[in-house]
Order: C-alpha cells, then structure tokens, then sequence
C-alpha cells in the first residue's frame, strides 16, 4: 500500500468539477484508492463519498492506494491533486442576468383586476399573454404516491440507467452546440453521480436485503442528498438537488412515469406551476412561452428579476386555483395587474388583444422617444438610468436611451469562478465601460457578496442567517485586501469616464467613516483625482439615520429589494411568503421618504435602484417623492422615461403624501390604480 499526506490546493476545495476529475483518474486503476479528511475517509471512485469529504481549499488530505497498479495510481493521482484537478483555471463567468432583453410597460391602459373569474396574484413582471396554460408541475415522485408502480416497473435499473445516460448525453451535447459549456457540465455531473460505485453498493445490498429496487434507489438517493446538503460549504451543498434531480430522472424512467416539457406544448403556452427553478426558467424560449403564473415566489425574488429579463409576463404567489385549471384551456395572464383570467369572454378577450397591442405600440413609441430625457408636463426632470452586470449591458443601455448606470454591480466579476479577478483584471473592465459610457456617471457598487450570493474562493464561516451576516460592506471590511484592491482598479479607471464609487449594505455612519477613509487613504497613495462616493440605502437603520449621513456622502441610492426585506423581515426569496414583500408598503414608503428628504436637506442626490422603480404602480409616488433618478432594468428605461412624462410632478405630490397615509399596500396601489385612472 502507498500512502501521502497532501494538501487541496485549488481555490474550490473538492467541489463537483475537482471531485469529477479526481474520480474519473482513480476510476482508471484497478487499486482500491481512498482519501481521508479529518474523520471521514472516501472512496475516490465515489463522486458522492468525495463531495462529502467537504475538502476546501488547504484542507490536509491522506491518500491512500493499495492494489495491482497502486504505483502508477498513486502517481498519477498525487500529480493530479497538487495540480489543482484541473480547478486552477477561472471558470468562465456566468451569464449576467440583466444581459437579457427586458421589456416593460407603462401604466395599463385599461385594468382588468375587477374582472369576475379573474385568478390573484402578485404583478411580478409587465406584460399580457393570451394562450393555453400549460401545467410544468415535476411528477410527483415519492414512493407513498407509487406504491402500486413500484410493484411493477416498466425498466429495470440498468435499462432505465442506460436511457438516463442517453438522454443526458444528448442533453449535454445540445447544450454545447449552444456554446452553453457551464450549463452543460451540469449533465455531465448528472452522469457521475448516476454511477457513483458506492450508491449502487447500498442499492444492491437493500435489494439483496429483500427490498423492492425502486425502493432502494429511491431511499439510496435521498440518504446521499441529505448527507451532501449538510455540508457547510454552499456550492457542495447545492450537489444535493442535482443528485435528487437524477434520482427522480432514473425513477421515473423505471416506472414509466413521463416526464413533461414545453416540447410537448404545441402552441404557445402560459406556464402554470407551483414553483420553477431559475434554471427551469432561463431556458424558457419566448416563442414557446407567453408568461408564466406560479403560487410561489415574490416581487423581488430572482426569478421575477429573470422574468422580466425574459421579458416575460409573469404572475407569482398566486391563488392556488391556478393549480387546477384543465390543460389547454384558455387564458390571458396579466403581468401588470397580477392575474391570471381562465376562460376569458369573447369581451375579455377582446379587451386583452387590445391592450397587448396597445402594450406592444407603448413600447416601440417610447423606444423611438428614449433617447430624450424624461420630464414631467410641468418641466421636473428624473434622470433614467441603468442596473448594469457587463461591458455589454452597458452598450444595451447606450441603446435604450439611459443616462447613465445608476447601479454596476461588480458582483458579476467574482461570482461563478475559481479565483477573483486581481486588480488588473478589474481595472480594464470598469476602465471599458466607464469609456463605452461616453463620460455618462456610471455607480459602481462595491462587492455585495455574502447573504444569498457566497463565493466558493472566499472562505466564510456558516451562518444561521446570511441575510443578517458578514455582507456587503461588512464582508469587504473583514478582507482589506479584496476591498483594497477593487477601491484601487475604480480609481484608477476613473479618469476614462464619470465613475462614481457606492458602498452596499451600510448600516451607519460610522461604517462610511471607515469606507471613506481606506478610499481616502488610496486616492492619497494613486495621486488619483477625488470621485463622488456615495451609499445604499437598503438597512433600514441608514434609512432612519439619512440625516446623520447626509452630509458625509456625495448621494444616497435606496435599494429597496433589500430595504424592503429587513423593513418587513420578509426573507426576498421565501418560497412561501415572499409576496409580502411589496415595496409600496407605507413602512417602506416612509422610510424612503425620510431618506430623500435628508438628502435634499443637505443638498445631496437621492437614486433608486430596486426593482421598485421599474414598477408602474410606484412611479408616480417615487417622482412626488422627489425621487432624483431611477435606475432600472436595462430594457425598463424607456418605458419609464415614456411614463415619466406623463406625469404633472404637482398631481404626484399629493399622491405621494396620500400614499405616506396609507395603512396597507393594497391601499396604496388602489389609490395609485385610482390616480391613473
Ligand atoms: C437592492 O437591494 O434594492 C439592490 C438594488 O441591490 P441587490 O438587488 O443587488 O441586493
Ligand atoms: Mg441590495
């Protein structure tokens, strides 16, 4: 037997791509090869055994091979491991969100929330879709729901294994036609954890035991995922739905159950479900797809900010009388008012062709108007500006007629990858985009990693509740060199345009002391010219204290995802009671209020860049709020420009103030539905 103590060196410890690479290698031996970290030890021919290893970077590992080929095993693998298994290359970064086109609309010309048979929900992206539904609701795969199939397959495990592997090759191989390489691993991930040695011994052995083998896979499969979700390391843990995906793929082709697609749907349908992954969502094709309407989810969760990147109508937390509509029947999906109209009349369907035309007209006049600024009829300009992720969104700004980026977040650049950018690599992707911007301002939000977005390469102790934790401002504060580094690339790609630096997550003012002084202290080292440095509003304690940090900031910019979560304590992304958070409600509408009048106060701009500000429903209160800009979704700029000017800043002044005096947000957005007529 051979054995060595070695270290893990690649920046992703034995996530799922190291951990692949490390198990095809071992699999070429004959020799029994096992690794060992701290008291677990796994067998490196098992996919799952070594992602339960939790081996981060500089984790100490103990190798251990024993067999006929054990020398050249042994070899072969501690070359593989010092040389990172191939993790030592940044992966690609993945595709910003708001890459995607995203159209919008103004005010509903006629509303529709009054209609009898009319099913509620939450406006989570404008838009009206008429078409059949289309339930997309995963098989219900639990064994109590089976029991009667399980008795009587229609495959058996080999067979039902051999067509999974097919249908993920080919899965794989249509995905890298596409160019879509990272979506494509994920199948080829699918594949190995299939195999994985070690689940097929415990297959075997409940069966030999005398239990049914849809049983066995089933309880074999959920025993892994669970033990691979505790892990602490995030990016491990998410392996546990990927196992749990192609557990349910083998069991359904075991019992013959058919797994539904969009590919079945004919025609253009309006998705229906309780619940659809991001990853379920971004491959829908709006050719194929007129909106979707699911019970779940909320106004600022991430799958309406994909919708609406989608340019996709779409309806979440709505009645779960959706659920039971038959397959195929009609309806029309309203994204700006948040229902879903079965059987719509001969009247209703008329009405909603006009309306969707009249939609479609309102954004190709307000695209051709976009390049003007947006002034109210009695003359108050808003400056409509852009939430960037890429040199190209930036560009895709340029050509929806924004005035600047009102929001850069940077994350793009760290998440998705091995390693972060150092600050080179930083300094020529702002020094890009400040330069394509045509010296419009351009925010650029520091790291706001942490809470719902953890970076593999950035080692964070587990947290009970992330929201509440080391994020934004406070994450770049406990790393000084991280912080430093991306200070030091803005400054320098300053002169190449108008950027503008804003710190994320501030809870008070001593902590934009501190920001400002280490951004201070650089500029003093670069001899770099000063730039306008403000903060989000989004802790509600900042809200409360704007007028304390006023003066100690160049603007405030409120985001109100967040300012809404932590004002209503409603998690942004709950499955369940994410519709509570809507950022007309009057605690939140008082927040925002107290913020911009302690800026103006001190003669300082107040922004926005929630999603709030791309909503219909609240921009008339944010403008008589007095609301300076709006930075929204790319493709939202020229419908909120086009809206803007409809507007008398008079009239939404004394909206506004009524809307402060709101008792519910139901109240508030009858009262703007009743100001608009
Ligand atoms: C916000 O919180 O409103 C915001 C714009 O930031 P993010 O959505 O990136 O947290
Ligand atoms: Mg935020």
């Amino acid at each position: 037997m051979k054995e060595i103590d070695l270290v893990i060196p690649n920046p992703t410890g034995l996530h799922a791509r190291p951990a692949k690479v490390l198990v095809n290698l071992a699999k070429k031996f004959q020799a029994d090869i096992s690794l060992q970290h701290g008291a677990k030890k796994a067998n490196a021919k098992s996919m799952v055994s070594v992602l339960t290893l939790g081996a981060t970077q500089g984790s100490p590992v103990h190798l251990q091979v024993s067999g006929v080929d054990e020398d050249a095993a042994f070899e072969a693998l501690v070359e593989a491991i010092n040389a990172g298994l191939g993790d030592l290359e940044p992966a690609p970064a993945a595709v910003a969100v708001s890459q995607a086109p995203i159209p919008q609309v103004t005010a509903p010309a006629a509303s529709s929330s009054t209609l009898a048979g009319a099913l509620r929900g939450i406006a989570a992206s404008p838009g009206i879709g008429i078409g059949p539904v289309f339930h997309l609701e995963q098989a219900d795969t639990s064994l109590d729901a089976l029991e009667e199939l399980c008795r009587n397959p229609k495959m058996n495990l080999e067979a039902a294994m051999q067509q999974a592997r097919e249908d993920l090759a080919r899965l794989h191989q249509g995905m890298v036609e596409k160019k879509l390489g990272a979506e494509a691993a994920i199948f080829e991930a699918h594949i190995e954890l299939m195999e994985d040695p070690e689940l097929h011994e415990a297959v075997q052995e409940s069966v030999a035991g005398g239990e049914n083998v849809v049983r066995a896979w089933q309880t074999a499969i959920e025993a892994r995922a669970a033990m691979v979700a505790t892990l602490p390391d995030p990016l491990l843990a998410a392996r546990a739905d990927d196992l749990r995906d192609v557990g349910r793929r083998v069991l359904r082709l075991m019992l013959g159950l058919k797994e539904k697609t969009l590919a079945e749907a004919g025609s253009p349908v309006i998705v229906i479900a309780t619940d659809l992954s991001p990853s379920q969502t971004a491959t829908f094709d709006p050719q194929r797809v007129l909106g979707f309407c699911i019970t779940t989810g909320g106004p600022t969760a991430h799958i309406a900010i994909l919708a609406r990147a989608l340019g996709l109508p779409a309806v979440v937390a709505a009645d779960e009388g959706i659920l039971s509509l038959p397959e195929g029947c009609m309806a029309v999906i309203d994204g700006n008012d948040g229902l879903l109209i079965p059987d719509p009349s001969p009247q209703v369907l008329e009405q909603a062709r006009q309306r969707e035309s009249l939609w479609q007209e309102q954004r190709r006049v307000s695209l051709a108007q976009a390049g003007k600024p947006a002034i109210t009829l009695d003359g108050h300009h808003v400056d409509v500006t852009a939430n960037i992720g890429s040199l190209a969104d930036a560009l895709e700004a340029l050509r929806q007629g924004a005035d600047g980026v009102g929001l850069l977040r940077t994350e793009f650049l760290f998440l998705e990858r091995g390693t972060g950018p150092d600050e080179e690599e930083q300094f020529n992707v702002y020094r890009d985009i400040a330069a394509a911007m045509r010296n419009l301002p351009v925010i650029v939000r520091t790291l706001d990693i942490g809470g719902d977005k953890p970076v593999s390469y950035i080692s964070m102790k587990p947290e009970l509740n992330p929201f509440l934790g080391e994020r934004g401002i406070r994450l770049c504060f406990n790393r000084p060199e991280l912080f430093q580094d991306q200070l030091r690339s803005i400054l320098r790609a300053a002169p190449y345009g108008n950027l503008r630096i804003m710190f994320p997550m501030v809870a008070d003012v001593t902590e934009v002391r501190r920001a400002r002084a280490i951004l201070d202290d650089l500029c003093r080292d670069l001899n770099a010219p000063a730039v306008q440095v403000g903060i989000m509003v989004e802790v509600p304690s900042a809200a409360l204290m704007a007028d304390v940090i006023a003066p100690e900031v160049d603007f405030f910019s409120l985001g109100t995802n967040d300012l809404t979560q932590y004002t209503l304590a409603v998690d942004r992304g709950h499955p369940t009671m994410a519709f509570m958070t809507d950022g007309l409600h009057p605690a939140v509408l008082r927040l925002i209020a107290h913020t911009i009048d302690a800026a103006h106060k001190f003669g300082k701009r107040c922004d926005l860049c929630g999603e709030l500000g791309a909503d219909p429903t609240a921009l008339p209160v944010l403008v008589g709020l007095g609301i300076d800009e709006l930075s929204v979704n790319i493709r939202s700029v020229p419908q909120v420009k086009a809206q803007v000017r409809t507007l008398r800043l008079a009239d939404a002044q004394s909206l506004a103030r009524r809307a402060l005096d709101c008792a519910t947000p139901q109240e508030v957005r009858a009262l703007v539905k009743a100001f608009q007529g």
